[in-house]
């Protein structure tokens, strides 16, 4: 075996047949490998680097909104009249932004960010561009040759998986490019490649749409290939605006409870029991229906805040 069992099998099989037949056995011992086991070695390696330059997840921020903070605080002040951003010490900064985390969330909808996300398979886009709140630009598949597929993470540690997808794969990929050499349109050879091919996206999304993706997104119940997307998105968000960290948080993190209590019940490593508010979720109900109509009174105190 040549490397680790994980990267051995993570090589397509015909170089994993161009090794064995190129190895004899104790050149390890001899260091005396051949030119044959050399040659092959060499391409085995310039297939690492490109693998790696093609498939590995790479998220970058593009673009987002600047001085975003005191933005943010900025429509506060509106709100409620109080001191403006720029005559704010830091502390007042940080004081109102966090008071801000526990009323309207209208305001996070005023920052935007936009990524580049390279090397995801189309699985993994399909879901991301259903968030409706969200644009999108993507790489076409019907104008430009699709050159690699994403290899779920899960297949690289069974060697029995890892052989049953590599062979399908090139079987698809041998189909893909006989088509076009016959003549075929990239849009129509592209159908009979596997719906986890590479791709590359910019995405936009505001503060506020990317907090309630990451309720789901960085939830297990999200594939691991969106999750880890996902939380390669909010690193680059936390690096430029590190005061998010508690608006981009998974669900049970950030509300104390589960999105999806019913398997969360049962199977989730992060799910506790007291997420379960069934019971007293149950009673006020009662109360709620059995109370007549209730109104607060929201008088601005003069400080930015709210009393009522
Ligand atoms: C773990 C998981 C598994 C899933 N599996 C499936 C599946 O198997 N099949 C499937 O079909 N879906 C599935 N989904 C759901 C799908 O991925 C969602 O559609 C996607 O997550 C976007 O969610 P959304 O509709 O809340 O977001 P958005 O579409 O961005 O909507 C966000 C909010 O904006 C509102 N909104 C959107 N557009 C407008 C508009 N034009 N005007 C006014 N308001 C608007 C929405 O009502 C919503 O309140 C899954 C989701 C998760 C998290």
């Amino acid at each position: 075996m040549w490397g680790c069992r994980d990267h051995w099998f993570t090589l397509p099989k015909y170089l994993r047949d161009k090794i064995w037949a190129a190895y004899v056995p104790g050149q390890e011992i001899t260091k005396t490998p051949s030119a044959a086991y050399i040659a092959a070695a060499h391409e085995v390696q310039q297939w690492i680097k490109d693998y790696l330059e093609r498939n590995t997840v790479k998220v970058s921020l593009i673009r987002y909104t600047p001085d975003a903070l005191q933005m943010l605080v900025g429509t506060k002040t509106t709100r409620l009249r109080g001191k403006k951003p720029e005559d704010m010490s830091e502390a007042e900064l940080y004081d109102a932004y966090k008071y801000m985390l526990d009323t309207i969330r209208s305001p996070f909808d005023f920052v935007d960010y936009i990524f580049n996300i390279e090397g995801v398979s189309k699985n993994m886009t399909h879901q991301l561009v259903r968030t409706r709140a969200g644009a999108y630009q993507q790489e076409s598949s019907r104008a430009v040759e699709v050159n690699e597929i994403v290899q779920p993470d899960k297949f690289l540690n069974d060697e029995t998986l890892a052989t049953i997808w590599h062979d399908a794969v090139a079987d698809a990929e041998a189909s893909y490019k006989e088509l076009l050499s016959a003549g075929a349109d990239l849009q129509d050879a592209r159908a009979i490649l596997p719906s986890n091919f590479a791709t590359n996206i910019q995405a936009k999304f505001s503060l506020r749409t990317l907090s309630d993706m990451a309720k789901v997104r960085l939830c297990v119940r999200t594939g691991g290939e969106y999750q880890n997307a996902f939380r390669l998105m909010r690193e680059e968000v936390l690096k430029v605006h590190p005061w998010a960290d508690p608006l981009i948080q998974v669900s049970c993190v950030a509300t104390g409870q589960c999105a999806f209590p019913r398997y969360g019940r049962e199977k989730c490593t992060f799910y506790r029991p007291w997420m379960d508010l069934r019971s007293e979720q149950e009673e006020l109900r009662k109360v709620f229906w059995a109370t007549p109509l209730q109104t607060n009174n929201p008088v601005a105190t003069g400080d930015g805040k709210s009393a009522g």
